[in-house]
């Protein structure tokens, strides 16, 4: 049996669906009606979640209720893609919809997935915030997206689904320099030096930080605070398993009932 207590804060919690799986959500979004989950392993399966994201994401929609499913070729950039259809939407690391019925899935193995819902149901979207990805601003760029597809950024729900965490996530000293200079100065905040003396990234506080400077409120911005290497019994993680570690899914959509 999993221990479902995770996280610290409350805003995320485990819960069992119909067809067995234990998945994870976010209060924040069930208060404002956005359909998402987070896949455990106790899900569609890892390796086919990395390998084969068409098939995992029909049997994540058919979960969800949902008609169909839309993924990315996630390529560590700035870039965001509209998608109006299921499938592979393209080399980008975020991806927006405003078509209802349509599950937008992330692919994770340590790398915060930032889940963006709008609490009137306007558009959905997310980023795959990995340290290069958040460097290149792409947090931010969902949001804009969704601000120009017509979502004011104050109406906008933010959840920063389980990612290596603070205490773990340890980074060479290049890895600061270059988000130093990527982001500004205020990214030194974003770093901590850890027990072997080596950086530690803040993914969370970053892009938290990149949420709130876009117009997200402070309130409406929600972390996990669930670490992927430290829960590794539930997610999988590169940082702990290696190159050959699968993907769990975090997923968002307007579902149909969407007004
Ligand atoms: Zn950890």
């Amino acid at each position: 049996m999993v221990n479902t207590q995770v996280g610290q804060n409350g805003e995320f919690r485990l819960e069992p669906l119909a067809n067995g799986w234990l998945v994870g959500r976010f209060a924040a979004l069930e208060a404002v009606g956005v359909a998402h989950l987070v896949t455990t392993r106790q899900g569609p399966d890892v390796q086919q979640v990395r390998h084969d994201p068409a098939a995992a994401g029909r049997e994540i929609a058919q979960a969800l209720g949902l008609e169909d499913a839309a993924f990315l070729e996630q390529v560590h950039g700035g870039d965001v893609v509209t998608c109006a259809k299921g499938g592979c939407a393209g080399f980008a690391d975020g991806l927006v919809t405003t078509a209802k019925g349509l599950a937008l899935i992330g692919k994770s193995g340590d790398c915060p997935i930032v889940l963006i819902g709008d609490r009137r149901g306007r558009a959905v979207g997310f980023a795959h915030a990995s340290w290069r990805a958040t460097v290149a601003g792409i947090t931010p760029a969902v949001v804009r997206r969704m601000v120009d597809l017509g979502c004011d950024s104050k109406d906008l729900v933010a959840c920063i689904c389980p990612s290596a965490g603070p205490e773990c996530y340890e980074v060479g000293e290049e890895v600061c320099a270059t988000a130093i200079s990527g982001i500004g100065s205020r990214a030194e905040a974003f770093f901590q030096s850890g027990s072997a003396g080596k950086p530690h990234f803040d993914l969370w506080h970053a892009n938290t930080d990149a949420l709130i400077r876009v117009g997200v409120p402070p309130e409406s911005i929600h972390v996990s605070g669930v670490c992927t290497l430290c829960r590794n019994d539930l997610f999988p993680s590169h940082r702990r398993e290696g190159s050959a570690a699968g993907r769990f899914a975090a997923v968002i959509a307007l579902s149909a009932s969407s007004q």
